[in-house]
C-alpha cells in the first residue's frame, strides 16, 4: 500500500512564505524527502534566510510554475493579491493549493480556478512547535480538510502533505473550510487574544483605581496567569483544581461566574454570529484596504496601557524572562542586585526602564 507522502514523492512542493508556519513546514518537507522550492518576493525579509538554509529559492511566479503543489503560508491578508497575480496564472492544471487556514477560500476573497485541488493542513501550534517536535521524531496534530476536489485525490494530498510536516506521527482531525475558519477566529476574539486581554485589563484597573500598587496588580492578574494557563494546558481544569488552594477554588466557584456570565456568554454569540454571517470578513478587509486606521489605533491604545510601562520596568527584574539578557560578568554585582531586590518593596512604575534591565554598572 502507497504511504500517504509517497503520494508527494514525485511532486515539487512551492512553498510561499518563510514566516512562522511557512519555514517549519518547507524544512520539514524536506527531511521528509520531498522537494521542496521556496517562493518570496526577492527584495523581501526572508529570502535570505531561506537561501541560507539551503533552498532553492525563487519570486513566487517562478515557483508556482514548476510545482505540483503550492502551499500559500504568507500572511492571510496578502494572499488574495498573491493568488491574482503570482499564482492563478502559473499554476499546473491539476495541481493542488494548500493553506494553513480557511479565511481566504472560506470568505471568498479566493476564488481558485475550477481545475486545481484546494486543501487544508493546518497545524495546531506555531511554527516552531512544528519544527522542534518534528526534529524529535514527532509532531503537531493537525486539522485538515478538503475545498475542492478536482482530482480526485485532494484528501489523500492533504493527508500527504501532514505526513510531510510530521502532522501524521501526532493526530489528523478531519475538518472543512468554515469549521477551521469560524472557530479559529472565534476562539482569537472571544477567548485568547480579545477576551483574556480584557478580562487582564479590567482587572489591572479595577485593583489600581481601588488604591493597589500597580507592581502588585500587575503580578496579580498578568504575571500569574501563566501559572494557570500551564496547568490548563497540562491537564486542564482538573490539574488546576489540583494545584491551586481551597481558597482559590471556592473564590473561583462564588466569583467566576459572576464576573464572567450570561451576558458575556451572549455577546460570545454576537461575536460569532458576526463571524458566521461574514460581517466580521468584511469589516476587515475593508479596515486592511484602508490602510488599518482603526487597527492602529486600537493596537496603540494597548501599547500605552498603564500595565505595559509597569510590566516592562517589573520584567526587566525578572532575568529568566530575558534569554537574551547579557550575563552578569561580575559575581559582585549579582550580590549587591539580590540585596537592592530584597530591601526594595516596591519599584515604582518610572524609577525603572525597561532598557535598564538586570543591571547599571
Ligand atoms: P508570517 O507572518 O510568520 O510569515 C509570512 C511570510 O510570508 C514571510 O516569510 C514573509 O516575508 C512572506 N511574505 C509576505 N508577503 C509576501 C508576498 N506578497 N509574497 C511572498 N511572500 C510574502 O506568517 P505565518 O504566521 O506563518 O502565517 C502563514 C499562514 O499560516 C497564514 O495563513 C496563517 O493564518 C497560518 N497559520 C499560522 C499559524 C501560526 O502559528 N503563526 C498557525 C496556524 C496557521
Ligand atoms: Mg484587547
Amino acid at each position: 500500500m502507497m504511504s500517504p507522502s509517497n503520494l508527494l514523492s514525485k511532486s515539487r512542493i512551492a512553498v510561499l512564505g518563510y514566516g512562522s508556519q511557512g519555514r517549519a513546514h518547507a524544512l520539514n518537507l524536506r527531511d521528509s524527502g520531498l522537494d521542496v522550492v521556496v517562493g518570496l518576493r526577492r527584495d523581501g525579509p526572508t529570502w535570505k534566510r531561506a537561501s541560507s538554509e539551503g533552498f532553492k529559492v525563487a519570486e513566487p511566479a517562478a515557483a508556482v510554475k514548476s510545482a505540483d503543489l503550492v502551499a500559500v503560508l504568507t500572511p492571510d491578508m496578502v494572499q488574495p493579491e498573491l493568488y491574482k497575480d503570482a499564482i492563478e496564472p502559473n499554476l499546473k492544471p491539476g495541481a493542488a493549493l494548500l493553506f494553513a487556514h480557511g479565511f481566504n477560500i472560506h470568505f471568498g476573497q479566493i476564488k481558485p480556478r475550477v481545475d486545481i485541488d484546494v486543501v487544508m493542513v493546518a497545524p495546531k501550534g506555531p511554527g516552531a512547535l512544528v519544527r522542534s517536535e518534528y526534529e524529535r521524531g514527532r509532531g503537531v496534530p493537525c486539522l485538515y480538510a478538503v475545498a475542492q476536489d478536482a482530482s480526485g485525490h485532494a484528501q489523500e494530498r492533504a493527508k500527504a502533505y501532514a505526513d510531510g510536516i510530521g502532522g501524521a506521527r501526532a493526530m489528523l482531525i478531519a475538518t472543512d473550510f468554515k469549521e477551521e475558519t469560524e472557530t479559529d477566529l472565534f476562539g482569537e476574539q472571544a477567548v485568547l487574544c480579545g477576551g483574556v486581554s480584557e478580562l487582564v485589563t479590567k482587572g489591572f484597573e479595577t485593583l489600581t483605581e481601588a488604591g493597589y500598587q500597580p507592581e502588585i496588580a500587575y503580578y496579580e492578574v498578568m504575571h500569574e496567569l501563566k501559572l494557570i494557563v500551564d496547568l490548563f494546558y497540562e491537564g486542564g481544569l482538573t490539574r488546576m483544581l489540583q494545584f491551586v488552594s481551597e481558597t482559590a477554588q471556592y473564590g473561583d466557584f462564588v466569583s467566576g461566574a459572576r464576573v464572567v456570565d450570561a451576558g458575556v456568554k451572549a455577546r460570545m454569540k454576537d461575536v460569532l454570529s458576526e463571524i458566521q454571517n461574514g460581517t466580521f470578513a468584511k469589516n476587515w478587509t475593508a479596515e486592511y484596504a484602508a490602510g488599518l486606521p482603526n487597527y492602529q489605533r486600537h493596537k496603540q491604545a494597548d501599547l500605552e496601557h498603564p500595565i505595559e510601562r509597569v510590566g516592562a520596568a517589573l520584567r526587566a527584574r525578572m532575568p529568566w524572562l530575558q534569554p537574551d539578557a547579557p550575563k552578569i560578568a561580575n559575581p559582585m554585582h549579582r550580590t549587591a542586585l539580590a540585596r537592592q531586590f530584597t530591601s526594595t518593596h516596591s519599584i515604582p512604575a518610572h524609577a525603572v526602564a525597561p532598557e535598564e534591565a538586570l543591571i547599571r554598572n
